[in-house]
């Protein structure tokens, strides 16, 4: 199969690797082009504009950054993507924008699904994702093999349901970063060693996938990207524009956000989401 892909960056850089080593030709284009040839040795054809990335391709996946940078590439590839290709947006955005585009793609013949994904810069590499998906359930079918590349899909309904069961992963996400950072900021205001803290609480009732997988990056402090916090705060203002629409708002998600954007605010937004623990001990 002819495979395009847009935005090679942390996360997409690793999945697409997946498809190429199940055997498709891919195409990739990214905004910054060095990002892309970085995966030429792999055999990854690297693109100069995202027309000539998607013109011959049967599917077209998008992993770029904000809702903005999704709605201006998809209509690029709308431009010039053949009839009865499919469009696989993997970013986390806005559920509102992934049914628009979903509309605008049918009457273009082509089938637009939103799957955003969980699981961390880990979970590409190691193709281990969980990917949420919505849109038509015959596209879905479809897509199946080459989300099985990189993950485990879940079909959750209509346009827009993936990236609605997104935001719900990230309320959990928002809940238990914050829970690891106030347990580790705890132990070492009470003279316990932290990492054995740690490994004495993984295998209890509050383990987590953040103290598996974030909290060694706390301890190393490690503050290099893996999830971004201007991301993560993109993300969370996505659940508060929804929760707004049903007139209500989320009191963790809103003390978690406002963290995240006093530390985005003195100059830490490139860093990875890990870097919480710095709002408790600044
Ligand atoms: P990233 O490293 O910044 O990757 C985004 C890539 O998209 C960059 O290489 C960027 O190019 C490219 N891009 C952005 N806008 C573009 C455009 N208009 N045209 C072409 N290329 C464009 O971020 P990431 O960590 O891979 O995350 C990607 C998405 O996945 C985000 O929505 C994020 O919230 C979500 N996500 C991340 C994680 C994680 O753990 N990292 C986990 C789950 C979901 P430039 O280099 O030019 O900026």
């Amino acid at each position: 199969m002819n495979i395009a892909w847009i935005g090679t960056g942390i996360m997409g850089g690793a999945m697409m690797c997946h498809l190429k080593k199940a055997g498709h030709e891919v195409f990739a284009y990214n905004r910054t082009k060095a990002k892309a040839l970085a995966y030429a040795d792999q055999g990854i054809h690297v693109c100069d504009t995202i027309g000539e990335c998607v013109e011959s391709a049967d599917v077209i996946f998008t992993m770029v950054a904000y809702p903005r940078d999704v709605e201006e590439v998809v209509e690029t590839i709308l431009a010039h993507a053949k009839t009865g290709s499919m469009v696989i947006d993997m970013t986390t955005s806005s559920p509102t924008l992934a049914k628009r585009l979903y509309e605008n793609g049918k009457n273009q013949g082509i089938a637009i699904l939103d799957a955003p994904v969980s699981g961390g810069d880990s979970g590409a590499k190691a193709g281990t994702l969980s990917i949420m998906v919505g849109g038509d359930e015959d596209a879905y079918t479809k897509a199946v093999p080459l989300f099985q590349t990189m993950g485990t899909p879940h079909y959750m309904g209509e346009a827009g349901a993936g990236q609605h069961t997104k935001a719900c992963n990230q309320i959990c996400v928002a809940g238990a970063v914050a829970a690891m950072s106030e347990a580790v900021h705890y132990a070492r205001k009470n003279h316990l060693d932290a990492k054995q803290m740690l490994e004495a609480i993984a295998g209890g009732a509050a383990g987590s996938w953040q103290i598996n997988n974030t909290a060694p990056r706390v301890l190393n402090e490690d503050f290099a990207p893996g999830f971004f916090i201007k991301h993560f705060i993109k993300d969370m203002h996505i659940v508060q524009e929804v929760m707004k629409e049903h007139g209500e708002n989320l009191q963790m998600l809103d003390s978690v956000c406002a963290m995240y954007e006093a530390l985005a605010d003195q100059g830490h937004e490139n860093d990875g989401t890990q870097g919480l623990i710095r709002y408790y001990e600044s």
